[in-house]
């Protein structure tokens, strides 16, 4: 047996109606399945692939959650105090993200994104460490703890460099010739998606520039690897968006309090809520009940998603858009974008995909299953 390498390359969004319409992209993946998500964003869809398990298995879904004696956010309440006009710019929330990360020492992916400095006392935050490192999930071990565990020498190329140099570094790697697997995350298809949607010609461009990008690599692996493995899969889709509604004012002009009768995170595709006070569930249930835009989750849909916790950290209940409807504004943002994901699992528009340049052992029906491929993928390349 000859040496082998295998690289696992991770596309942000890049979901079954984005490859499936683009059979050119890495047209040497033979095998090309669509694969389905979970419900949650990128926060719960790449931990979900990196452990194999689902949300409430890792303890990793939305990023915040309600906790007002955990959170670390209180002295951020003085804050709430500046003009409006200066702390809701999106430039000086980001740079706010990255002083707080820095003071509180999270090694994760962390923002404030729109969160009201007033409310964010209440809730402490889900990933405040590096999740593509050995020891960065919440609950259990990843794939990057097996690797260490398996002894495979690896390398990783997450979310921190730019594309550019993610793909050098991968490239200096196999040169290098001592890696046996590598793992590469890309998020610009994701971000551009947003903006464009999935039907952009600048969506044709950016997997084009992967392809060409991967082909460098791979022309350097054949010469020095015997065999080389390479499986591209994703976490969601895109949808594009079809309708902006505000539902925000449903909720405050019931004139309950925030903070004391309720609580609540809105999201870009769901409103998670904490009832607090007595009679709020009925009144806020109530006022989205009706409004056509979507459809209350309570436990045992949660349940069956994957996403509730005995100790309902993550919403007592939580309201769930319809596919291709942007809540907007929301504590995600201000400004409305073209596409969405985090919308319900069944719906086509959420699927992610896999494609692979070998025939797969591993059952891959949902991306949780991806990590049991990855598994293998190491194993494998392990062996030669
Ligand atoms: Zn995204």
């Amino acid at each position: 047996m000859g040496k082998r390498l295998a690289i696992a390359m991770f596309v942000d969004a890049c979901g079954w109606d984005v490859v499936s319409t683009r059979p050119w992209f890495m047209q040497s993946c033979f095998e090309r399945r669509s694969v389905k998500s979970i419900f949650g964003f990128s926060s719960a869809c790449v931990p979900s692939i990196l452990t194999g398990r689902m949300p409430r298995d890792n303890d990793h879904w939305s990023s915040f959650y309600y906790s007002p004696t955990t959170s670390p956010f209180g002295p951020l309440k003085v804050l709430s105090h500046l003009p409006r006009a200066l702390v809701d710019r999106g430039r000086v929330r980001r740079l706010l993200s990255k002083a707080i990360a820095s003071a509180y020492g999270y090694t994760g992916y962390f923002q404030i994104y729109n969160l009201p400095f007033g409310a964010l006392p209440l809730f402490d935050y889900a990933e405040k460490r590096d999740i593509f490192v050995p020891g960065g999930i919440n609950r259990g071990t990843s794939i990057f703890d097996d690797l260490v565990g398996m002894g495979i020498a690896h390398h990783v190329a997450d979310w921190r460099t730019g594309e550019a140099e993610s793909f050098g570094s991968l490239g200096r790697s196999v040169r290098e010739g001592t890696i046996r697997f590598a793992f590469m995350y890309t998020s610009k298809l994701d971000a551009l998606m947003h903006e464009h949607t999935r039907d952009s010609a600048l969506v044709d461009e950016r997997l084009r520039w992967y392809e060409s990008q991967m082909r460098e690599v791979l022309r350097e692996a054949y010469t020095r690897y015997d065999e080389v493995r390479v499986a591209v899969f994703s976490d969601h889709g895109m949808a594009t968006v079809r309708r902006v509604v505000d539902l925000v004012p449903r909720v405050t002009r019931l004139s309950l309090r925030y903070g004391r009768d309720y609580a609540g995170v809105y999201d870009s595709t769901m409103m998670r809520f904490w009832f607090l006070g007595s009679g709020a569930r009925e009144r806020i249930v109530g006022a989205l009940g009706d409004t056509g835009t979507g459809r209350w989750l309570e436990t045992s849909d949660l349940s069956k998603l994957g996403v509730w916790w005995p100790d309902n950290r993550f919403g007592d209940a939580v309201f769930a858009l319809e596919p291709g409807v942007l809540l907007n504004p929301s504590h995600m943002g201000t400004v409305p974008v073209a596409g969405m994901h985090g919308y319900r699992p069944d719906d086509p528009d959420s699927d992610a995909a896999l494609l692979t340049d070998f025939a797969a052992v591993a059952h891959v029906e949902q991306i949780t299953d991806l990590y049991g491929l990855m598994r293998e993928m190491a194993l494998w390349s392990s062996r030669g």
